[in-house]
């Protein structure tokens, strides 16, 4: 008890003036984005909207993961998803070396051992994107449902760029 206690009293004021119950869970403006659990990426407000429009899944590094497919595959098919966006980003750490040196950086820093987890880390960032890209566009529950593309978002700039 206590450890959540200031973000549970800023979700009171958050109640307060709370204004969009018994809103849908579709995607509005029909966009899905893929990104890194980065703090410093604000998903919605980069791209111009707002709360119910998008679906945002986020991982480490904005890699397609096994539960990303998932999520995209539900929503193309029951959440009006009719563009995926991939958006990993500039100084990502999961770029920053493969599955194995940032288990090794793990392992130096909190001598906690997770070598052998699939991370999803690569230093070449480009051809983890085109990869990711291709598995989505060519996949066969969403080729011809929805556009694919992939982007980079520059953190210090805050501005994208479309790569695939
Ligand atoms: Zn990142």
């Amino acid at each position: 008890m206590g450890d959540f206690d200031d973000l549970l009293a800023a979700n009171k004021t958050f109640g307060e003036t709370f204004s969009d119950g018994g809103f849908d869970g579709i995607a509005h403006a029909g966009v899905l984005v893929v990104t890194c659990m980065d703090s410093r990426i604000e998903p919605l407000g980069m791209l111009g909207l707002k709360l119910g429009d998008a679906k945002i899944l986020r991982t480490p590094g904005g890699r397609v993961s096994e539960d990303t497919l998932v999520g995209c595959i539900l929503g193309v098919h029951l959440l009006r998803v009719n563009r995926i966006m991939l958006v990993p980003h500039t100084r990502c750490a999961m770029a920053s070396g493969d599955d194995a040196s940032i288990a090794a950086a793990v392992l130096e820093r909190n001598d906690t051992d997770i070598r052998g987890m699939r991370l999803g880390a690569s230093p070449d960032q480009a051809n983890a994107l085109r990869y990711d890209v291709q598995l989505l566009r060519t996949h066969p529950l969403i080729t011809g449902r929805a556009k694919v593309g992939g982007f980079m978002y520059d953190v210090d700039t805050g501005l994208l760029e479309q790569l695939s």
